[in-house]
Protein backbone atom coordinates (compact mmCIF):
# COMPACT_ATOMS: atom_id res chain seq x y z
CA UNK A 1 0.00 0.00 0.00
CA UNK A 2 2.81 2.59 0.87
CA UNK A 3 4.61 1.41 -2.60
CA UNK A 4 1.27 2.41 -4.23
CA UNK A 5 0.99 5.67 -2.48
CA UNK A 6 4.31 6.48 -3.45
CA UNK A 7 4.48 5.56 -7.06
CA UNK A 8 1.19 7.92 -7.43
CA UNK A 9 2.61 10.54 -6.01
CA UNK A 10 5.55 10.00 -8.45
CA UNK A 11 3.45 9.83 -11.48
CA UNK A 12 2.89 13.40 -12.14
CA UNK A 13 6.25 14.32 -12.55
CA UNK A 14 6.27 12.07 -15.87
CA UNK A 15 2.86 12.33 -17.03
CA UNK A 16 1.55 15.42 -16.73
CA UNK A 17 3.37 18.23 -18.30
CA UNK A 18 4.71 20.59 -17.00
CA UNK A 19 7.22 22.55 -18.56
CA UNK A 20 6.72 25.34 -21.67
CA UNK A 21 8.22 24.32 -25.14
CA UNK A 22 8.89 26.54 -27.90
CA UNK A 23 9.68 24.39 -30.96
CA UNK A 24 11.51 25.97 -33.67
CA UNK A 25 11.68 23.53 -36.89
CA UNK A 26 12.29 24.66 -40.85
CA UNK A 27 8.57 24.52 -41.16
CA UNK A 28 5.39 23.53 -39.55
CA UNK A 29 2.97 20.84 -41.60
CA UNK A 30 0.03 22.21 -39.29
CA UNK A 31 -2.66 19.24 -40.44
CA UNK A 32 -3.71 21.07 -43.68
CA UNK A 33 -0.84 23.30 -44.71
CA UNK A 34 2.79 23.66 -44.82
CA UNK A 35 4.15 26.91 -42.98
CA UNK A 36 7.77 27.74 -43.71
CA UNK A 37 9.68 29.14 -40.80
CA UNK A 38 6.65 28.90 -38.14
CA UNK A 39 7.70 28.39 -34.71
CA UNK A 40 5.10 26.34 -31.53
CA UNK A 41 4.69 27.46 -28.69
CA UNK A 42 3.66 24.49 -25.78
CA UNK A 43 2.18 25.09 -22.64
CA UNK A 44 1.84 21.89 -20.28
CA UNK A 45 -0.65 19.43 -22.07
CA UNK A 46 -1.77 21.84 -25.04
CA UNK A 47 -0.51 24.12 -28.30
CA UNK A 48 -0.36 27.82 -26.43
CA UNK A 49 0.78 28.92 -30.03
CA UNK A 50 1.73 28.30 -33.67
CA UNK A 51 2.66 30.89 -36.18
CA UNK A 52 5.73 32.67 -37.66
CA UNK A 53 8.77 33.10 -35.27
CA UNK A 54 8.23 36.44 -35.16
CA UNK A 55 5.21 36.61 -33.95
CA UNK A 56 5.35 33.83 -31.03
CA UNK A 57 7.28 34.55 -27.82
CA UNK A 58 9.70 32.93 -26.35
CA UNK A 59 9.40 34.10 -22.60
CA UNK A 60 9.55 31.68 -19.85
CA UNK A 61 9.95 28.99 -22.61
CA UNK A 62 12.29 26.38 -22.78
CA UNK A 63 13.28 26.79 -26.63
CA UNK A 64 13.90 23.67 -28.43
CA UNK A 65 16.26 24.05 -31.91
CA UNK A 66 15.21 21.74 -34.70
CA UNK A 67 16.93 22.90 -37.24
CA UNK A 68 16.51 20.27 -41.09
CA UNK A 69 13.57 19.53 -39.50
CA UNK A 70 9.51 19.62 -40.38
CA UNK A 71 6.97 19.39 -37.40
CA UNK A 72 3.83 17.48 -37.74
CA UNK A 73 0.99 17.25 -35.63
CA UNK A 74 0.99 13.38 -33.96
CA UNK A 75 0.46 10.96 -36.50
CA UNK A 76 -2.70 8.92 -36.21
CA UNK A 77 -2.97 4.82 -36.95
CA UNK A 78 -6.59 4.34 -38.37
CA UNK A 79 -6.76 1.00 -38.42
CA UNK A 80 -4.43 -0.87 -36.11
CA UNK A 81 -4.37 -4.35 -33.80
CA UNK A 82 -1.92 -3.78 -30.43
CA UNK A 83 -2.94 -7.60 -29.55
CA UNK A 84 -1.37 -8.95 -33.12
CA UNK A 85 1.93 -9.61 -34.33
CA UNK A 86 2.97 -10.31 -38.16
CA UNK A 87 1.70 -13.47 -38.95
CA UNK A 88 4.75 -14.36 -41.04
CA UNK A 89 5.81 -14.67 -37.56
CA UNK A 90 2.63 -16.88 -36.00
CA UNK A 91 -0.56 -17.05 -38.51
CA UNK A 92 -3.24 -15.13 -36.97
CA UNK A 93 -5.69 -18.73 -35.93
CA UNK A 94 -2.90 -20.00 -33.89
CA UNK A 95 -2.70 -16.58 -32.16
CA UNK A 96 -6.12 -16.80 -31.30
CA UNK A 97 -6.36 -20.22 -30.27
CA UNK A 98 -2.77 -20.92 -28.88
CA UNK A 99 -1.31 -17.76 -27.71
CA UNK A 100 -2.20 -17.05 -23.85
CA UNK A 101 -3.60 -13.51 -23.32
CA UNK A 102 -0.85 -12.59 -20.80
CA UNK A 103 1.37 -13.34 -23.66
CA UNK A 104 -0.61 -11.23 -25.93
CA UNK A 105 -1.06 -8.25 -24.06
CA UNK A 106 2.36 -8.66 -22.78
CA UNK A 107 3.61 -8.07 -26.41
CA UNK A 108 0.79 -5.41 -27.16
CA UNK A 109 2.89 -3.31 -24.29
CA UNK A 110 6.37 -3.59 -26.81
CA UNK A 111 3.93 -2.92 -29.73
CA UNK A 112 2.12 0.56 -28.06
CA UNK A 113 5.62 1.68 -27.49
CA UNK A 114 7.18 1.14 -30.96
CA UNK A 115 3.92 3.10 -32.28
CA UNK A 116 4.33 5.84 -30.05
CA UNK A 117 8.10 5.74 -30.96
CA UNK A 118 7.33 5.96 -34.81
CA UNK A 119 5.55 9.14 -34.22
CA UNK A 120 1.74 7.67 -33.94
CA UNK A 121 0.52 9.29 -30.78
CA UNK A 122 -3.15 7.78 -31.57
CA UNK A 123 -4.12 4.85 -32.74
CA UNK A 124 -7.57 3.15 -33.75
CA UNK A 125 -7.43 -0.12 -32.45
CA UNK A 126 -9.61 -2.31 -34.14
CA UNK A 127 -10.84 -5.33 -32.36
CA UNK A 128 -8.53 -7.77 -29.88
CA UNK A 129 -8.92 -10.79 -32.64
CA UNK A 130 -9.84 -13.21 -29.71
CA UNK A 131 -8.13 -11.27 -26.97
CA UNK A 132 -11.28 -10.56 -25.16
CA UNK A 133 -11.46 -6.48 -23.35
CA UNK A 134 -7.89 -6.52 -23.28
CA UNK A 135 -7.72 -3.38 -25.26
CA UNK A 136 -9.41 -0.97 -22.40
CA UNK A 137 -7.05 -2.34 -20.17
CA UNK A 138 -3.67 -1.66 -22.32
CA UNK A 139 -5.54 1.77 -23.17
CA UNK A 140 -6.19 2.26 -19.29
CA UNK A 141 -2.20 1.29 -19.11
CA UNK A 142 -1.54 3.89 -21.34
CA UNK A 143 -3.33 6.76 -20.31
CA UNK A 144 -2.27 6.16 -16.43
CA UNK A 145 1.30 6.23 -17.62
CA UNK A 146 2.35 2.69 -16.60
CA UNK A 147 3.75 2.18 -20.11
CA UNK A 148 4.50 4.26 -23.24
CA UNK A 149 1.96 4.55 -25.85
CA UNK A 150 -0.52 5.91 -28.14
CA UNK A 151 -3.84 7.11 -27.03
CA UNK A 152 -6.02 4.61 -27.97
CA UNK A 153 -9.49 4.47 -29.21
CA UNK A 154 -11.06 0.87 -29.04
CA UNK A 155 -13.51 -0.97 -29.94
CA UNK A 156 -12.92 -4.30 -27.85
CA UNK A 157 -13.98 -7.95 -29.37
CA UNK A 158 -15.91 -6.72 -32.61
CA UNK A 159 -19.30 -7.73 -34.01
CA UNK A 160 -19.27 -11.02 -36.66
CA UNK A 161 -22.99 -12.47 -37.58
CA UNK A 162 -22.98 -16.52 -36.36
CA UNK A 163 -20.61 -18.68 -38.48
CA UNK A 164 -19.09 -16.02 -40.54
CA UNK A 165 -15.54 -15.71 -38.92
CA UNK A 166 -12.90 -17.76 -38.27
CA UNK A 167 -10.56 -19.52 -36.84
CA UNK A 168 -12.64 -22.48 -39.30
CA UNK A 169 -11.80 -25.68 -40.34
CA UNK A 170 -12.28 -27.51 -37.12
CA UNK A 171 -14.75 -30.53 -36.33
CA UNK A 172 -18.57 -29.47 -36.13
CA UNK A 173 -18.52 -31.69 -33.30
CA UNK A 174 -16.79 -28.65 -31.24
CA UNK A 175 -16.92 -25.13 -30.39
CA UNK A 176 -13.88 -23.35 -31.69
CA UNK A 177 -13.12 -19.51 -29.88
CA UNK A 178 -13.50 -16.85 -32.31
CA UNK A 179 -11.59 -14.05 -33.10
CA UNK A 180 -14.69 -11.58 -32.40
CA UNK A 181 -17.93 -11.58 -30.53
CA UNK A 182 -20.98 -13.68 -32.34
CA UNK A 183 -24.63 -11.82 -32.56
CA UNK A 184 -26.97 -12.09 -34.83
CA UNK A 185 -30.64 -10.45 -34.71
CA UNK A 186 -32.71 -7.83 -32.80
CA UNK A 187 -32.07 -8.92 -28.95
CA UNK A 188 -29.26 -10.17 -29.41
CA UNK A 189 -26.95 -7.64 -31.51
CA UNK A 190 -28.87 -4.63 -29.11
CA UNK A 191 -27.23 -6.72 -25.78
CA UNK A 192 -24.06 -7.01 -27.18
CA UNK A 193 -23.93 -3.51 -28.68
CA UNK A 194 -24.76 -2.79 -25.13
CA UNK A 195 -21.86 -4.64 -23.81
CA UNK A 196 -19.61 -3.69 -25.66
CA UNK A 197 -20.01 0.21 -24.61
CA UNK A 198 -20.24 -0.79 -21.32
CA UNK A 199 -16.97 -2.73 -21.19
CA UNK A 200 -15.16 0.26 -22.60
CA UNK A 201 -15.74 0.35 -26.36
CA UNK A 202 -15.15 3.75 -28.05
CA UNK A 203 -16.84 2.72 -31.03
CA UNK A 204 -18.48 -0.46 -32.44
CA UNK A 205 -16.61 -2.44 -35.52
CA UNK A 206 -18.50 -4.99 -37.50
CA UNK A 207 -17.79 -7.40 -40.35
CA UNK A 208 -20.11 -6.95 -42.86
CA UNK A 209 -18.66 -9.43 -44.85
CA UNK A 210 -15.78 -12.05 -44.75
CA UNK A 211 -14.41 -15.30 -46.39
CA UNK A 212 -17.56 -18.06 -45.64
CA UNK A 213 -18.43 -18.79 -49.50
CA UNK A 214 -18.67 -21.66 -50.93
CA UNK A 215 -15.25 -21.27 -52.69
CA UNK A 216 -13.87 -19.71 -49.40
CA UNK A 217 -14.70 -16.81 -50.83
CA UNK A 218 -15.75 -13.05 -49.09
CA UNK A 219 -19.71 -13.02 -49.18
CA UNK A 220 -21.86 -10.66 -47.29
CA UNK A 221 -23.12 -11.60 -43.54
CA UNK A 222 -25.42 -9.08 -41.17
CA UNK A 223 -28.19 -7.40 -43.11
CA UNK A 224 -29.19 -3.77 -43.95
CA UNK A 225 -31.69 -3.87 -41.18
CA UNK A 226 -29.09 -5.51 -38.74
CA UNK A 227 -26.55 -3.18 -39.64
CA UNK A 228 -28.77 -0.45 -39.17
CA UNK A 229 -29.90 -1.92 -35.67
CA UNK A 230 -26.30 -1.81 -34.38
CA UNK A 231 -25.64 1.55 -35.86
CA UNK A 232 -28.94 3.03 -34.26
CA UNK A 233 -28.03 1.25 -30.71
CA UNK A 234 -24.33 2.61 -30.68
CA UNK A 235 -25.48 6.18 -31.92
CA UNK A 236 -27.35 6.20 -28.86
CA UNK A 237 -24.74 6.86 -26.83
CA UNK A 238 -23.29 8.60 -29.12
CA UNK A 239 -20.60 6.12 -30.61
CA UNK A 240 -19.93 5.53 -34.38
CA UNK A 241 -19.75 2.03 -36.09
CA UNK A 242 -17.41 0.99 -38.54
CA UNK A 243 -17.50 -2.14 -40.57
CA UNK A 244 -15.00 -4.31 -42.62
CA UNK A 245 -15.78 -5.07 -45.96
CA UNK A 246 -13.88 -5.91 -48.54
CA UNK A 247 -16.68 -7.02 -51.04
CA UNK A 248 -18.95 -4.50 -52.99
CA UNK A 249 -21.73 -5.71 -51.48
CA UNK A 250 -20.63 -5.91 -47.89
CA UNK A 251 -19.69 -2.59 -48.71
CA UNK A 252 -22.95 -1.18 -50.10
CA UNK A 253 -25.11 -2.65 -46.43
CA UNK A 254 -22.40 -1.16 -44.58
CA UNK A 255 -23.36 2.03 -46.29
CA UNK A 256 -26.85 2.36 -46.36
CA UNK A 257 -26.67 1.08 -43.00
CA UNK A 258 -24.98 3.69 -41.56
CA UNK A 259 -21.34 2.24 -41.13
CA UNK A 260 -19.32 6.02 -40.72
CA UNK A 261 -15.59 4.14 -42.29
CA UNK A 262 -15.32 0.83 -44.72
CA UNK A 263 -11.72 -0.79 -43.81
CA UNK A 264 -10.58 -2.24 -46.71
CA UNK A 265 -12.48 -2.18 -49.33
CA UNK A 266 -10.96 -3.99 -52.04
CA UNK A 267 -13.75 -5.20 -54.32
CA UNK A 268 -15.39 -1.53 -54.49
CA UNK A 269 -16.51 -0.43 -57.61
CA UNK A 270 -17.28 2.81 -58.92
CA UNK A 271 -20.69 2.66 -58.49
CA UNK A 272 -20.17 1.25 -54.71
CA UNK A 273 -17.45 4.59 -54.27
CA UNK A 274 -20.23 7.08 -55.58
CA UNK A 275 -22.70 5.63 -53.25
CA UNK A 276 -19.56 5.84 -50.58
CA UNK A 277 -19.14 9.60 -51.79
CA UNK A 278 -23.07 10.41 -51.64
CA UNK A 279 -23.54 9.03 -47.68
CA UNK A 280 -20.24 10.36 -46.49
CA UNK A 281 -18.92 7.09 -45.56
CA UNK A 282 -14.89 7.18 -45.41
CA UNK A 283 -12.49 4.51 -46.58
CA UNK A 284 -9.72 3.43 -44.57
CA UNK A 285 -7.85 1.24 -47.76
CA UNK A 286 -5.05 -0.78 -45.88
CA UNK A 287 -3.12 -1.35 -48.44
CA UNK A 288 0.09 -2.22 -46.45
CA UNK A 289 -1.73 -5.40 -45.04
CA UNK A 290 -2.63 -6.85 -48.87
CA UNK A 291 1.13 -6.07 -49.38
CA UNK A 292 1.97 -7.31 -46.29
CA UNK A 293 0.16 -10.92 -47.16
CA UNK A 294 0.86 -11.26 -50.36
CA UNK A 295 4.63 -11.24 -49.51
CA UNK A 296 3.64 -14.17 -46.73
CA UNK A 297 2.40 -16.38 -49.03
CA UNK A 298 5.66 -16.31 -51.29
CA UNK A 299 5.07 -12.82 -53.93
CA UNK A 300 9.24 -11.45 -53.84
CA UNK A 301 8.28 -8.05 -53.84
CA UNK A 302 10.41 -6.19 -56.51
CA UNK A 303 11.67 -8.91 -58.35
CA UNK A 304 8.56 -10.49 -59.11
CA UNK A 305 5.08 -8.86 -61.32
CA UNK A 306 2.38 -7.76 -58.78
CA UNK A 307 -0.14 -10.23 -57.39
CA UNK A 308 -3.71 -10.25 -58.89
CA UNK A 309 -4.69 -9.33 -55.46
CA UNK A 310 -2.33 -6.08 -55.56
CA UNK A 311 -2.61 -5.40 -59.65
CA UNK A 312 -6.66 -4.68 -58.18
CA UNK A 313 -6.36 -2.98 -55.10
CA UNK A 314 -4.45 -0.59 -56.85
CA UNK A 315 -7.19 -0.01 -59.43
CA UNK A 316 -9.77 0.17 -56.96
CA UNK A 317 -8.00 2.54 -54.78
CA UNK A 318 -8.16 4.78 -58.03
CA UNK A 319 -11.71 4.37 -58.19
CA UNK A 320 -11.69 5.65 -54.92
CA UNK A 321 -9.52 8.71 -55.25
CA UNK A 322 -11.88 9.61 -58.58
CA UNK A 323 -15.13 9.45 -56.55
CA UNK A 324 -13.39 11.93 -54.14
CA UNK A 325 -14.20 9.71 -51.40
CA UNK A 326 -12.92 10.76 -48.14
CA UNK A 327 -9.66 8.64 -47.36
CA UNK A 328 -8.63 7.67 -43.71
CA UNK A 329 -4.79 6.29 -43.27
CA UNK A 330 -4.33 3.13 -41.81
CA UNK A 331 -2.76 0.25 -42.34
CA UNK A 332 -3.96 -2.56 -40.68
CA UNK A 333 -0.92 -2.80 -38.60
CA UNK A 334 -0.13 -5.83 -36.32
CA UNK A 335 -0.35 -7.93 -39.86
CA UNK A 336 3.19 -6.25 -40.50
CA UNK A 337 5.09 -5.01 -37.85
CA UNK A 338 4.03 -2.24 -35.11
CA UNK A 339 5.90 0.46 -35.52
CA UNK A 340 6.46 0.25 -39.00
CA UNK A 341 3.12 2.23 -39.37
CA UNK A 342 4.62 4.16 -41.88
CA UNK A 343 4.35 1.99 -44.69
CA UNK A 344 0.95 2.47 -44.97
CA UNK A 345 1.78 6.08 -45.94
CA UNK A 346 4.41 5.22 -48.01
CA UNK A 347 2.32 3.12 -49.64
CA UNK A 348 -0.90 5.53 -50.28
CA UNK A 349 1.61 8.10 -52.57
CA UNK A 350 2.80 5.12 -54.33
CA UNK A 351 -0.42 4.19 -55.38
CA UNK A 352 -1.33 7.84 -56.21
CA UNK A 353 -2.10 9.90 -53.47
CA UNK A 354 0.51 13.51 -53.46
CA UNK A 355 2.44 12.97 -49.90
CA UNK A 356 0.47 16.08 -48.50
CA UNK A 357 -2.98 14.52 -48.75
CA UNK A 358 -1.49 11.30 -47.55
CA UNK A 359 -0.50 13.59 -44.31
CA UNK A 360 -3.77 15.29 -44.14
CA UNK A 361 -5.19 11.63 -44.14
CA UNK A 362 -2.79 10.57 -41.07
CA UNK A 363 -3.62 14.28 -38.99
CA UNK A 364 -6.90 16.16 -39.34
CA UNK A 365 -8.65 13.62 -41.42
CA UNK A 366 -8.55 10.92 -39.16
CA UNK A 367 -9.26 13.07 -36.14
CA UNK A 368 -12.39 14.69 -38.29
CA UNK A 369 -13.30 10.77 -38.85
CA UNK A 370 -13.08 9.72 -35.61
CA UNK A 371 -14.44 12.53 -33.43
CA UNK A 372 -11.28 13.44 -31.89
CA UNK A 373 -10.94 16.72 -33.27
CA UNK A 374 -8.94 17.94 -30.11
CA UNK A 375 -5.97 16.68 -31.85
CA UNK A 376 -4.76 16.06 -35.53
CA UNK A 377 -3.81 20.31 -35.90
CA UNK A 378 -1.14 22.43 -35.24
CA UNK A 379 -3.71 25.05 -33.33
CA UNK A 380 -3.76 26.75 -30.18
CA UNK A 381 -5.98 24.69 -27.58
CA UNK A 382 -5.44 21.39 -29.18
CA UNK A 383 -3.65 18.85 -27.25
CA UNK A 384 0.22 19.01 -27.58
CA UNK A 385 0.87 15.79 -29.78
CA UNK A 386 3.67 16.45 -32.24
CA UNK A 387 6.24 14.61 -34.21
CA UNK A 388 8.96 16.21 -35.68
CA UNK A 389 10.64 14.78 -38.93
CA UNK A 390 14.10 14.79 -39.95
CA UNK A 391 13.93 16.16 -43.79
CA UNK A 392 10.44 17.20 -45.42
CA UNK A 393 7.33 14.30 -45.35
CA UNK A 394 5.75 16.99 -47.37
CA UNK A 395 7.72 15.85 -50.32
CA UNK A 396 9.56 13.12 -49.60
CA UNK A 397 7.09 10.65 -47.49
CA UNK A 398 9.67 7.98 -47.21
CA UNK A 399 11.35 10.45 -44.58
CA UNK A 400 8.67 9.70 -42.46
CA UNK A 401 11.16 6.81 -41.44
CA UNK A 402 13.38 9.84 -39.98
CA UNK A 403 11.65 10.68 -36.24
CA UNK A 404 13.47 12.93 -34.37
CA UNK A 405 11.18 13.77 -31.71
CA UNK A 406 7.69 12.94 -30.62
CA UNK A 407 5.55 14.36 -27.60
CA UNK A 408 2.66 13.27 -26.64
CA UNK A 409 0.04 15.26 -24.24
CA UNK A 410 3.18 18.20 -23.74
CA UNK A 411 5.22 15.62 -22.55
CA UNK A 412 8.61 14.43 -25.09
CA UNK A 413 8.88 10.41 -24.92
CA UNK A 414 11.50 10.83 -28.13
CA UNK A 415 13.63 13.77 -28.27
ZN1 LIG B 1 -7.93 -5.22 -39.13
Amino acid sequence: MKLLYVLLLAFPLSLFAQTTYLLKPDRVFDGETVHEGWVVRVKADKIEEAGPATSVSANGAEVVELKGTTLLPGLIEGHSHLLLHPYNETTWDDQVLKEARSLRVARATVHAQKTLMAGFTTVRDLGTEGADYDDVGLKQAINQGIIPGPRMIVVTRALIATGSYAPKGFSPDVNVPQGAEEADGHDALVQAVRRQIGKGADAIKIYADYRWGLMADAQPTYTVDEIKLIVEVAKSSGRPVVAHASTAEGMRRAILGGCETVEHGDAGTPEIFALMKQHGTSLCPTLAAGDAVSQYRGWKKGREPEPERIKKKRVTFKQALDASVTICAGGDVGVFSHGDNARELIMMVDYGMKPIDVLRSATSINADTFHTTDRGRIKAGLLADVVVIEGDPTRTISDLYRVKSVMKGGVFYKR
